[in-house]
Formats: structure tokens, sequence, C-alpha cells
């Protein structure tokens, strides 16, 4: 299933180029109050919402997939792990340039191991990239994002992929600069996820998937997740070592090469194989 957040908080089930407006099925959520329970209560309750899904799209109104505004399809995410430096050709890039490295010896993700973006920074693509900082250098990061369906607390690398619900193509928004990762990456709207989450059962190997990144329709970023320094499994036993993963939280995988600066006006193109592609425009705060 291909599922999207789209217009006013309404569930999308995505076919070819159209959305059915699915939204009837959280009828069946529980009715939360406050103080509410950790995690995104629709990827939590996924498994029993699915036949839900499929039996309602038969009878739901069809819009155009260009015609509605995409949210990131996590609505409430615990937290937002990321994986720094997790391509190799990506940290010799980053030890080669001083726009990146800021003057700092950038480490290997066996050292710094994970850091967190704010959750405030998550948007979807319809809502673009709101630029801040910029006299700083503002950079794209594209990465595959894996979205954790059921809790993950000190799991073995072994079996890992059983506690991801999902797959969707994230854009780690960064400014450059000698801050801490969490507050340079944190900026309101730069932690991008889209277009729709593609069910786990719909990718064959999440390990070998061509993902690129185009800036106004030049190719900036290409690379293939089967080169990830620390793969999809040991990502969640290095995360899950640390705190319990719970359902909807996200793991931006890391980048490749290739990351490079954006400014106001720019489109980007998000591609992998596999999910689809997303459009997202960049503009000043
Ligand atoms: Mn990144």
């Amino acid at each position: 299933m291909r599922l999207c957040r789209f217009d006013d908080n309404r569930l999308g089930l995505v076919q070819s180029e159209s959305v059915l407006d699915v939204t009837p099925v959280l009828r069946r959520l529980p009715a939360y109050r406050w103080s509410f329970p950790g995690g995104d209560p629709v990827i939590a309750a996924l498994d029993m919402l699915a036949p839900e899904i499929a039996a309602e799209a038969e009878r739901a109104p069809a819009r155009p997939l260009e015609a509605v505004k995409l949210r990131a399809p996590v609505a409430n995410p615990s937290k937002i792990v990321c994986a720094p430096v997790n391509y190799l050709r990506h940290l010799e890039e980053g030890r080669a340039d001083p726009g990146i490295h800021y003057g700092k010896q950038v480490e290997e993700i066996e050292r710094v191991g994970l850091f967190l973006k704010a959750n405030s920074a998550l948007v979807g693509p319809s809502e673009g990239v709101a630029l801040r900082h910029l006299d700083r250098r503002n950079d794209h990061e594209v990465e595959m994002v894996m979205v954790i369906g059921k809790t993950a607390d000190r799991v073995p690398a072994k079996g890992a992929l059983a506690h991801v619900a999902a797959f969707a193509i994230g854009l780690d928004m960064t400014i450059r600069g000698p801050e801490d990762r969490s507050l340079r990456k944190s900026v309101d709207s730069y932690a991008v996820v889209g277009p729709w989450l593609v069910t786990a059962d719909e990718i064959a190997n999440p390990a070998n998937l061509a993902l690129s990144l185009e800036v106004n329709g030049e190719m900036r970023q290409r690379a293939n997740t089967r080169d990830l320094v620390l793969g999809l499994e040991r990502l969640i036993e290095l995360a899950s070592s640390y705190y319990a993963l719970l359902p909807g939280d996200l793991i931006f995988t890391g980048t490749p090469e290739g990351v490079g600066p954006v400014k106001p006006g720019d489109i980007l193109t998000a591609s992998i194989e596999g999910i689809g592609a997303m459009r997202v425009e960049i503009r000043a705060a």
C-alpha cells in the first residue's frame, strides 16, 4: 500500500495518479485524550487498518494526485533518528570540503553514532522548505527513511527489519556550520518526508534501492542503499540500544555524496526506486 496524508489531515491510498480518500477508516482509532500515548496512532494501528483501508477504497472518492497537498505521511513520530556520514563517498567529500566540515574532523558513523532532528522540523513535500540563515550554506541531503511499525527496544540487527512498517523518501536539509547537528538540521521544514509511505511488503529488498536528487532538473546525488556503511538492520540495532523506537518513529538512513547548496526558488526532485518521486520547492522563510 501507498498511504499519504493530504490536505487537512486526510488519509489517502495512492493508486497510480490518484488519491483515494479513505479517511473514514480513522473512526476505528481509539478516542485519545491527554496525556496522549507515545508514537503515531495510525502507524501503530496499521495492521488493523489495512483491510479497512482496502474495503474503504472500493467506495472512496478519487482525487488527482497533482490536486492534493501532500503532508508528511507520518503525523506524530516520537522522534526523528538520523544517521550521519553513512555513505563512504559522502564521508570523503565532507573531509575534502571546508564548506561542509567547517574545520571540524568529520568522524565515521561508528564513532559519531546517531543524532536527532526535532519533530517540529517535519513537513511534507507540498509544504516546501523555508530557508533560514541565508548567509550560510543550506544543503540538500536525500535519504531513504524507515518508518518503525512495532516498538523496537534493544533488538539485534538480525531480523530487525520486522519492526519496519514502511519506507519513504526524506530530505535531511542542513545548515552547514560549526554548531551541533541537532541545531543545524532542526530548522522548521528541514525534515521533508514523503511523498507517501510504501508499506514494507511492497519493497522486496530495501537494501538495494537506487536513490537520486535533482536540483532544477540537474542531477546532484545518485546512489544505492546497498552502499550504506551501517545497513538498515544495524541502524535499528544501534538506535534501539539507546532508546525504544516507537510506531511512527522515523529513521533517516544517511545521505550519499553530491550534497550541495540550495537557494530560494530552487525545485528539488527526490526519487527512490520502488517508492516514487517528490517535488519540493525551496523558499526563504
Ligand atoms: Mn543526513
